[in-house]
């Protein structure tokens, strides 16, 4: 058997960080196994479905990198075929048609309150012959669903479960007006989808036993369920916006990499020791459903950001070199092909020191010429009339200085030996205004991505008590 499974979003709205570990719990599970993970769009609500939301989860799965292994099947193009099955339900007399009007439905319903009973179809036309059908009235389809008996369901992750099937009623599988319920709907996809493995979120628990009563009727064999904890946030209630940030698109905003949103996302609910740090090829190799837990887990962004400076630590100059500039664009920071490369020259530093993308544009908006940000009131106190005159003096000296890092470094050391300084008191009064800051990346690194022209251009700017690092 190839193992196949699905991740079935409602695109009513964004992606979920819930949805995303459900999607790629199935991802894992599907390349675990050698099989494949596939996409569902479940539209069938037409009025809460939109096409920006469709477009937005599939942007938000390419950029977790969960796109499936085929193309999505769009629920709502296959409403013909779940007629289909439901009529053949019909046919082997395992639905039947049900006349009620919505008046009766309404009055049974009412009845059932007022009786302190929960309110279930009472299955007045299971038995009963459709020549008695009021005229006029278009019929629904209902299963007929076991009445004796239990629905087991081993889930798992949640273990066994069961109901007696006394407590579920018979459902409407098709609507009077032709169109399928979801339940059906997602049973009828399923199978023809070959889905092996349904691994959802806990709150589609109870869907299962009556769609595992479908399954059963066409003869169909079940797929394997796991149903996964919620996500909670950091409070224990329910994730919300007012926790932080619960899109996926909005974690990629804050400048989080979307392999450390799956890493957290893993850790989340499932553990193997206590890992912190498994990347996906690990993660292929270990993961299992067994070791995912059965209470919900607590959203913790600290935790996530901690992670994230650490798959920076260890990320692609290159690319970050791109989403940096692409932030600055974003900002309206103006650079051109030398802050550019000042950039990228400066990016073994600068990702050792933030944790978060938007934290390292900001951190290298300092290197373009036209879009330094002013000098911090700590910075400029350190600019001193004697820190002003030294730095003139140092001007002079680097100025002949090779323009390599390990070469400004020795110049470095040889000027404060000269002088009788600290290599701090040189460097501090230099970073101020070289950066404008009292903190950043080694000094000789700094002047080094720099460039001499512009590095000089800075020294001498704030020897003058000019307005520094930008251009005046
Ligand atoms: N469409 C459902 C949801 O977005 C998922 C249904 C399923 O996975 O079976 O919650």
């Amino acid at each position: 058997m190839t193992v196949r499974t699905r991740f079935a979003p409602s695109p009513t709205g964004f992606l979920h960080i819930g949805g995303a570990r459900t999607a790629y719990f199935n991802y894992l599970f599907a390349r675990r196994h050698g099989g494949q993970y596939l996409l569902r769009i479940e539209d069938t609500d037409r009025q809460r479905s939109t096409p920006e939301a469709v477009r937005q989860i599939l942007e938000s799965l390419e950029w977790l990198d969960l796109s499936p292994d085929e193309p999505p099947v769009f629920q709502s193009t296959r409403t013909a075929r779940h007629a289909e099955v439901a009529h053949a339900l019909l046919a082997m007399g395992k639905a039947y048609l049900a006349y009620d009007t919505p008046e009766e439905l309404q009055q049974m319903r009412e009845r059932a309150i007022a009786e302190g009973r929960p309110p279930r179809y009472d299955g007045r036309w299971r038995d009963r012959d459709p020549a008695e059908a009021p005229p006029g009235v278009k019929p629904a389809i209902r299963l007929k669903a076991p009445r004796e008996g239990e629905t087991v369901v081993r889930d798992l992750v949640q273990g066994e479960v069961r109901v007696a099937n006394a407590e579920l009623d018979d459902m409407i599988i098709l609507r009077s007006d032709g169109t399928p319920t979801y339940l059906h709907a997602v049973v009828v996809d399923d199978h023809d989808m070959g889905i092996t493995h349904v691994i959802r979120g806990d709150d589609h628990l109870t869907n299962t036993f009556r769609q595992c009563q479908i399954y059963d009727a066409m003869g169909w064999h079940r797929p394997h369920f796991a149903h996964l904890p919620l996500i909670h946030g950091p409070d224990g209630t329910k994730l919300s916006k007012r926790h932080g940030a619960v899109s996926v698109l909005e974690f990629r905003e804050q400048g989080y990499l979307p392999e450390a949103v799956c890493n957290y996302l893993l850790r989340l609910g499932w553990g193997h020791g206590d890992e912190e740090v498994v990347p996906r090829e690990r993660a292929i190799r270990l993961f299992d459903l067994a070791d995912v837990g059965r209470s919900p887990s607590r959203m913790d962004y600290a935790k996530l950001t901690h992670l994230n400076a650490l798959y920076l630590r260890q990320a692609d100059d290159e690319r970050l070199v791109r989403e940096v500039l692409e932030r600055f664009a974003r900002r309206g920071v103006l650079f051109g092909a030398e802050d550019a490369e000042r950039v990228r020259l400066l990016m073994p530093e600068l990702k050792l020191r933030a944790k978060t993308l938007e934290e390292l544009a900001g951190s290298a908006v300092f290197l373009v010429t036209e879009g330094a940000p002013p000098m911090e009131p700590k910075a400029a106190a350190l600019l001193t009339p004697e820190a002003r005159a030294r730095l003139a003096d140092l001007a002079v000296f680097l100025n002949d200085a090779p323009w390599e890092r390990k070469d400004l470094e020795a110049w470095l050391r040889d000027y404060a030996e000269v002088k009788g300084l600290r290599l701090g008191e040189i460097a501090q009064p230099l970073r101020a205004a070289l950066t404008g800051s009292t903190q950043s990346p080694p000094i000789d690194a700094v002047l080094h991505a720099l460039g001499r022209a512009e590095a000089m251009r800075r020294i001498l700017a704030a020897a003058e008590g000019g307005a520094v690092p930008g251009p005046a």
